[in-house]
């Protein structure tokens, strides 16, 4: 029997969010339920705002907030070079960098990829350049890609090894990553 079922529901829905575990849960739930309920309800009305305002870019597939991503609409962007990455925590990671002052595209699987949509972005793109985390999997995806625009003088890179392999971005440091962009590879 459940003695305190709105607290053990608390944990259980904080345990299952990435990084936190059962000890770190039952601490903030306790901090939420017993010593901070204002602080609580301010986070409630953010997750609540975000998961509601926070949608994809029709461009790059980014997070936004509005119909293109901040990243698509700044007109200072150079153009010419597009990224691909798997996610956007990943632009997040490149963008803290501030190596690249390029556009972004993101592709999660192969599967989704849309082809016309992919062509239409990379309208006067001169570079395409992959920043996936090594692995075979990846690998398969910059050969697909690359034989689905073989046709196009595109330039094609991946950022330089160095990164560790099926390591996400977001774990890389900013310095690392910053530096496999300056050292990118041809593919
Ligand atoms: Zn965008």
């Amino acid at each position: 029997m459940k003695r305190l079922k709105a607290f053990d529901n608390l944990v259980e829905a904080l345990e299952s969010l990435p990084t936190i575990g059962k000890k770190t849960a039952l601490r903030l739930a306790y901090s939420m339920a017993v010593e901070d309920g204002f602080g609580a309800m301010k986070l409630s009305h953010a997750i609540e705002n975000a998961v509601n305002t926070i949608r994809t870019c029709s461009r790059c597939h980014n997070m936004s907030e509005d119909e293109l991503c901040y990243i698509c609409s700044d007109g200072t962007r150079d153009s010419s070079k597009i990224c691909i990455v798997q996610s956007a925590k990943d632009i997040i990671s490149i963008e803290e960098s501030g190596e690249f002052g390029g556009l972004y595209y993101i592709i999660n699987k192969l599967e989704y990829l849309d082809n016309i949509h992919l062509r239409k972005m990379i309208k006067d793109v001169d570079e395409i350049i992959f920043a996936f985390p090594p692995s075979i999997a990846t690998d398969t995806m910059i050969l697909y890609i690359e034989d689905k625009l073989i046709d196009t003088d595109i330039k094609f890179t991946k950022i330089a090894q160095g990164v560790p392999t099926g390591i996400g971005l977001d774990n890389i440091d900013s310095i690392s990553l910053s530096r496999a962009f300056e050292n990118r590879i041809r593919v």
